[in-house]
């Protein structure tokens, strides 16, 4: 067979640990022999980000921009233990963060469900897609402990020295204090990717928050989308027959529980921290999921949603063999090739991100799987397969399709 041409190259993203190790062979392997891979390539392995004080993560985000679609590998977000073992200059901060920042958006986490891992939900037959919103609200606050008695007040100064106040508390006794924030525009831009998310995607949105409590705050969250909704997006909903759903959270969380799935459920900042946890524990596991940053500007980034799974490269390292977990990092890769293959009109290039799909959920099904699987599968007598047998298993599925 020919190769896949791709027109446009999509920025390619290397990282750290084991997961570096799985980017090999998943392009050697799965990509390479049959994808002229058109990539421009940046090292955000820990060492590499050193060496350049960090800007080629920059420089990786902003390549971005330019052509539209990124993958990317798990990297090391270092700690103190991290700059004694790297011997680093400094402590970079959180790839990830560096880059939303500079992308800005929403992080789309979907689990990939197979037959053979079931979701602890019975009823969940699709995947729920959770939208984190990830900027604002508690993660952004600040606290106090009140140890003697006292009036709080909410006080705002204008720029003009115009004053607002409102009562918080009247305290008698001891307790605690917290304020916090978001942004008109953050929360715009938020709403914005879930609705082309959801259109993207084929999917109906759900979105849930406390306006019933929280009359200002929250109201002006559910007030955003709704005014969204109805100035850019009602008329593509309406002609893709798909809704917009918004309920009280408490609501919400109650219809999900008896939902068969197949939607995008749009969180607040905690919410959507708590609530992805939940969903992707409930659907197997963390190596199951999907992950995609979406920015309102039409920039898109494919990721794993695990980390670099350190433990297993140290094995590795020792010579010991390894069952670690690509599926993940070969949807992260199938995502950008399919975005890829959309946004050049390269119908072959995404028909190849569906078959190496495919494949990889045919080998799980087939009773085939990394041990992390074999754990929790409810097929009987899985075969255990290494890393890199596993992904030699999708590589002859995938020949079949191809
Ligand atoms: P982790 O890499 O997600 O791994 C935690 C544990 O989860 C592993 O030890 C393993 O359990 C299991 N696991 C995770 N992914 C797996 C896979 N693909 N296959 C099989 N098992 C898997 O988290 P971590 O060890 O806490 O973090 C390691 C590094 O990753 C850190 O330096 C952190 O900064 C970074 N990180 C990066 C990202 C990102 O780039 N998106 C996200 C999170 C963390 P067992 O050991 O029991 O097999
Ligand atoms: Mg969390």
């Amino acid at each position: 067979m020919e190769k896949i041409k791709m027109q446009t190259p999509l920025v390619e993203m290397d990282g750290d640990e084991m997961t570096r190790i799985l980017w090999q062979m998943i392009k050697e392997e799965l990509l390479m022999p049959y994808v002229e891979l058109n990539t421009e390539y940046y090292d955000l392995g820990l060492k590499k980000r050193d060496e350049t004080d960090d800007q080629i993560t920059v420089d990786a985000a902003e390549a971005t921009k330019k052509y539209k679609v990124a993958v990317k590998c798990a990297t090391i977000t270092p700690n103190h233990a991290r700059m004694d073992e790297y011997h680093l200059k400094k402590m970079w901060k959180s790839p990830n963060g560096t880059i939303r920042a500079i992308l800005d958006g929403t992080v789309f986490r979907a689990p990939i469900v197979v037959k053979g891992i079931e979701p602890c939900v019975k009823n969940w037959k699709k995947p729920i897609t959770i939208a984190r919103h990830a900027y604002g609200d508690i993660y952004k606050n600040s606290e106090m402990y009140i140890d003697k008695p006292g009036k709080a007040e909410l006080v705002f100064t204008g720029d003009d020295g115009e004053e607002s106040r409102a009562l918080i508390q009247e305290f008698k006794t001891p307790g605690v204090l917290m304020g916090m924030h978001n942004l008109d525009a953050s929360v715009e831009s938020f709403a914005r990717s879930c609705f082309a998310y959801a259109l993207d995607t084929n999917q109906d949105l759900w979105f849930g928050c406390k306006d019933t409590i929280s009359k200002t705050y929250d109201a002006r969250f559910k007030n955003i989308f709704q005014t969204i909704y109805e100035q850019e997006f009602k008329d593509k909903f309406e002609q893709a027959g798909l809704t917009y759903f918004y309920s009280l959270i408490d609501d919400i969380v109650a219809r999900v529980m008896k939902a068969e799935g197949g939607f995008i459920w749009a969180c607040k900042n905690y919410d959507g921290d708590v609530m992805s946890d939940m969903v992707s524990s409930a659907f197997g596991s963390l190596a199951m999921m999907t992950s995609v940053l979406v920015s309102p500007h039409g920039y898109y980034e494919y990721e794993a949603a695990h980390g670099t799974v350190q433990k297993h490269y140290y094995r590795h390292l020792k010579g010991e063999e390894t069952s670690t977990n690509s599926v993940a990092t070969i949807f992260a890769w199938s995502g950008a090739l399919r975005k890829r293959g959309e946004l050049d009109q390269n119908s072959e290039l995404a028909a190849f991100a569906d078959k190496l799909e495919k494949a990889t959920i045919a080998v799980i099904e087939g009773g085939k799987m990394t041990k992390d699987l074999a754990l929790i599968t409810t097929l009987e007598n899985p075969t255990v397969l290494n890393s890199r047998d596993f992904i030699l298993a999708v590589k002859e599925e995938l020949e079949k399709l191809l």
